[in-house]
């Protein structure tokens, strides 16, 4: 059973259209990434598979049933971007609220305050918080119930690098357990080690969609060697004509960037060792240069 299918979905605020024929799919145990500029549709898409709004057209299954229904949104956690509280409530007055809600066990408030490190402050109101703290609750309410399906809209934002580590390291055990995640974020450095799906919204469509490796095939962007070498000039008169590029950089006289084509990737490390450097990288495309890519940033000198 898929955690979610969304297949040709429209969505529009009232005339104006928004989502166009979105397909999507995620896996139990798989972490999808949802990318776009400001105002893509991510948090929209996010809110028609919790069955907050209803698609124009096209089919949504979320958990082997339909978005919205109770026992269903139960089996769901959900982050939103901008979480905000009951702020005369303690943190754990407001996870047991949740998990009365949600059917969870009330031992779970406990657990969930220790994992995201607020057993101290669990009995202090929300609005002494700081706003890692805020972010910290937001997430312990999102895993209440154990969540087969988890979405967090920019689940980072407010914590420091500590907790973002804790947070992924969590994901990841969460992952291992079969929790199928969509991850929302502009933090593409930061995500982009966790996810297993990347999908690129852009003018209300699923622009890219894909792992990194079927993404980097698709966008063909070069890769970058950077070799090192004791005679860079020699290295370079011996490269001529041996190796396919697009682009030759001389940085200083012992390093050389070289710019080909993923194909000629392997043809061209194979010629560069061949003349024994002292140091080879290579940079494949990030996931940020994937994003610039499809939504076109690269082309417009901003992302
Ligand atoms: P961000 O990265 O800024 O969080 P997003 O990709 O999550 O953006 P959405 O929040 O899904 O974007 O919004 C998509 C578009 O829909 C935006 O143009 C936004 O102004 C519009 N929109 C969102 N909510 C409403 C609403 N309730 N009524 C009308 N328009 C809305």
């Amino acid at each position: 059973m898929r955690c979610f299918e969304l297949d040709g979905v429209h969505f529009g605020y009232g005339r104006q259209p928004l989502l166009q024929d979105i397909g999507l799919n995620l896996y139990p145990g798989r972490i999808l990434g949802l990318f776009g500029h400001n105002g893509a549709g991510k948090t929209t898409t996010i809110k028609l598979i919790l069955g907050l709004m209803r698609p124009d057209r096209g089919r949504i299954r979320v958990l082997g049933g339909m978005p919205g229904q109770p026992e269903i949104a139960r089996r769901i956690g959900y982050l939103p971007e901008n979480v905000v509280f009951y702020p005369q409530l303690t943190g754990r007055e407001i996870l047991r609220h949740f998990a009365r809600l949600k059917g969870a066990h009330e031992s779970q408030v406990r657990e969930l305050l220790a994992q995201v490190g607020l057993t101290e402050a669990g009995d202090r109101r929300v609005k002494t918080y700081s706003k890692g703290m805020k972010q910290r609750l937001g997430l312990a309410q999102a895993l209440l119930g154990q969540p087969e399906l988890l979405m967090l809209d920019e689940p980072t934002v407010g914590l420091d690098p500590v907790a973002t580590a804790e947070l992924y390291r969590l994901l990841c055990r969460l992952r291992e357990q079969g929790t199928g995640i969509v991850l929302c974020s502009h933090v593409l450095p930061g995500v982009e080690p966790y996810i297993d799906q990347a999908a690129i919204l852009v003018d209300g469509r699923v622009w890219a969609l894909g792992d990194l490796p079927s993404l980097r095939e698709q966008a063909r962007i070069p890769v970058r060697l950077t070799v090192r070498s004791r005679d860079g000039e020699a290295l370079l008169n011996r490269l001529n004509g041996s190796v396919p590029r697009l682009s030759t950089l001389a940085r200083d006289s012992h390093t050389i960037e070289l710019d080909v084509r993923p194909q000629d990737k392997m043809a061209a490390i194979r010629s560069l060792m061949a003349a024994e450097p002292e140091d080879l990288q290579i940079h494949q495309p990030t996931l940020e240069d994937l994003y610039c890519h499809f939504t076109g940033s690269d082309r417009q000198g901003g992302a």
